[in-house]
Parts: C-alpha cells; sequence; structure tokens
C-alpha cells in the first residue's frame, strides 16, 4: 500500500467475532473511523476503538444512499485517517463491495479488500449443513432472492436445472415465489430445504423442510432475515448445532 489515502473494505463475517480473520480484527482495532452496515454483530462493533458510523439500512438489503457512503469515506480518506468500511459476511458478495471500489479508485484512492466469510457458506455449516457435500451435489450456487429495483429476477428454471445446491441470500420475503418458481421448474416437492436465521449469533435459528413446505415453514417458525434459505439435498444434513460456545454465551 504506497498511498497515503487508503481505505479497507472489511468483512465481518456472519456475527461471531470469532469468526473474523486475523486481518480483519488488525484493520478494525486499527481504524481511526469505522463505517459499518447495520448487520454488524455488536460484538464485533464493541473491537471498534475509533470513531463509529452506522450506515446501513435496516435489514442489510434494502436501497442504500450508496452516493452518501461513498463521499464520507472518501472524505475521511482525504483527511488523512484510517478508514474501515465494515460489511457483514464477505464484502464481495451481496454487499456492493465492487461499486465501493469502483467509486474510491475514481477518486485516485487506494482500496484494499479483506475478504470475510460469507453467510451463505458459514450459515448453512452452523447448523451442520455442507454445501457441496460430494454425494449430494457437485457445486454451490449462491443467489439473491431479492435482486434490487429495476434489476433481473434470477432464472430460476436455469438454476433449478444445474441440480446443485442452491443457497439464496435475501430470500425471505420472497419464499413463496421462489418456491414456487423452483416447483414449477421440475424440482421435486419433497426434496429437502433448509433455512437458517441469524447464523452464528446469538440469535441463530434455523428449520428443515421440503421445498414445497418452504414458504408454511418460515411462516410456523416465524423465521426472519437476515437469513439463508437452503435448496438441495445437503438440507438434509441440518440438525447438529456446530455452533461455537461463544455464540452460545451470546
Ligand atoms: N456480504 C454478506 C451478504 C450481504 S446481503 C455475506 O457475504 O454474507 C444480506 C443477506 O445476507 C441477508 O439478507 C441474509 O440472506 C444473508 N445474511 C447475512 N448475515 C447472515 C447471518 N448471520 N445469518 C443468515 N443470513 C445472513
Amino acid at each position: 500500500m504506497s498511498s497515503l489515502h487508503v481505505v479497507s473494505l472489511v468483512g465481518a463475517g456472519p456475527g461471531d467475532p470469532e469468526l473474523l480473520t486475523v486481518r480483519a480484527l488488525r484493520r478494525i482495532e486499527a481504524a481511526d473511523v469505522v463505517l459499518a452496515d447495520d448487520l454488524i454483530d455488536p460484538r464485533v462493533l464493541s473491537l471498534v476503538k475509533g470513531r463509529l458510523l452506522r450506515v446501513g439500512k435496516r435489514g442489510g438489503c434494502i436501497s442504500t444512499d450508496q452516493h452518501f457512503i461513498h463521499a464520507l469515506m472518501i472524505r475521511e480518506a482525504r483527511a488523512g485517517h484510517r478508514v474501515v468500511r465494515l460489511k457483514g459476511g464477505d464484502p464481495f458478495v451481496f454487499g456492493r463491495g465492487g461499486e465501493e471500489v469502483d467509486a474510491l479508485r475514481k477518486e485516485g484512492l487506494d482500496v484494499e479488500v479483506v475478504s470475510g466469510l460469507t453467510s451463505g457458506i458459514a450459515g448453512p455449516a452452523a447448523v451442520g449443513i455442507p454445501v457441496t457435500d460430494r454425494r449430494a451435489s457437485p457445486g454451490v450456487i449462491l443467489v439473491t432472492g431479492h435482486p434490487g429495483e429495476g434489476r433481473a429476477e434470477p432464472d430460476w428454471a436455469a438454476l433449478a436445472r444445474t441440480g446443485l445446491t442452491l443457497v439464496i441470500y435475501m430470500g425471505v420475503a420472497r419464499a413463496a415465489d421462489i418456491s414456487a418458481s423452483l416447483l414449477a421448474a421440475g424440482l421435486r416437492a419433497d426434496l429437502p430445504a433448509a433455512v437458517v436465521s441469524a447464523a452464528h449469533t446469538a440469535r441463530q435459528r434455523h428449520a428443515t423442510t421440503t421445498l414445497a413446505g418452504l414458504p408454511d415453514c418460515i411462516a410456523r417458525e416465524g423465521l426472519k432475515s437476515p437469513a439463508l434459505l437452503v435448496v438441495g439435498e445437503v438440507a438434509a444434513h441440518a440438525g447438529v448445532a456446530h455452533a461455537w460456545p461463544g455464540v452460545m454465551a451470546g
């Protein structure tokens, strides 16, 4: 990092601070200012020693005023401050990290990306789901259930045909439509499905069901965002909690 003006885009992981990378922890502790999204676990926020600015909107998926965040990062970096932009999970997985990197580079600032554990892999793992267990699926698709205003809906029929595990982010509110689309594409009604909510946080909950039963299960269990939907044979592995003691202590 040669430039004086460096912004670190840091992945905070899914919740439990034990899942931060060593580099993420170092950047958080050294930062003069941290711009954090809403989904960041309070235990991670408590590691911040500098100024903490909460810039996200509730839910983490509703359109935030990106320009405001960009302007704030640019101003702080130009003032010579060590800036950390803290994002849930991995900054480049549904986190608009790419847009933020572009905006900063356009202003001549250096950007460092510190990868984090994405919730779509660590979340299912927290309840015992191996997303690419080779006995069940040769791969996994990470896809959004909420592409955002004016953006194309995923081609659910095409995804269904791959036979790969589907891990759907931001899908809880749209679970009925997603389930119907996948069933219409020919996936079995009794294909295992799981919902993992607030993985690796003190509020972690999950349920297993079938593709057809997904919407009812979410309503019955009261499972809320942030949550992942997992569709595929591997979802049947859910049940054993693979959580760290720290998660339970919350
Ligand atoms: N960059 C993040 C994803 C941001 S989009 C990552 O890599 O994990 C926000 C969505 O991520 C939520 O709607 C939810 O689907 C998922 N998510 C984030 N944290 C989660 C958690 N602790 N448990 C379950 N889902 C989570």
